[in-house]
């Protein structure tokens, strides 16, 4: 099995351990580092990495965990400090936009709340709320 920088839907990730236990853990790292978002200076440096932990999307009846080491970056041109941004993943929310929006089509189609609280791990107040939000993807 592959992992060539697209995991469901996440690009420009570069896979570096898959964990398969009762839930799917993937540890995965920036493919790459990008220009200055201030200046386009190009030869930005890593001044700090952070883990973040998000809820990604189901394989199956498993949830998968993204472990994802996200860069604060330093650039020598401007001087100016950046963290990565990650396509389809927010600053600050512990989900992914493919997890919200699945959760969003479960309650739709007709899944109850309480079988959504269950299989996905989050409160039956945070399905209420993406749901609410109508499309969690703009919340
Ligand atoms: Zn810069």
């Amino acid at each position: 099995m592959s992992h060539s920088g697209n995991i469901l839907g996440l690009s420009e990730l570069e896979v570096e351990r898959v964990d398969r236990n009762d839930e799917i853990n993937v540890y995965a790292r920036p493919a790459k580092r990008p220009p200055c978002i201030y200046c386009q200076h190009r030869k930005v440096r890593v001044k700090a990495t952070y883990q973040r932990t998000l809820k990604h999307t189901r394989q199956g009846n498993q949830v998968m965990t993204l472990h994802l080491k996200s860069p604060k970056y330093h650039c020598p041109q401007c001087g100016r400090y950046f963290r990565h941004r990650f396509q389809g993943v927010r600053p600050r929310f512990r989900s992914s936009d493919a997890f919200r929006l699945e959760v969003f089509e479960a309650r739709d189609g007709g899944v109850t709340q309480r079988k959504i609280t269950r299989t996905r791990g989050i409160s039956a107040a945070t399905v209420e709320r993406w749901y609410q939000s109508q499309c969690p993807c703009d919340a």
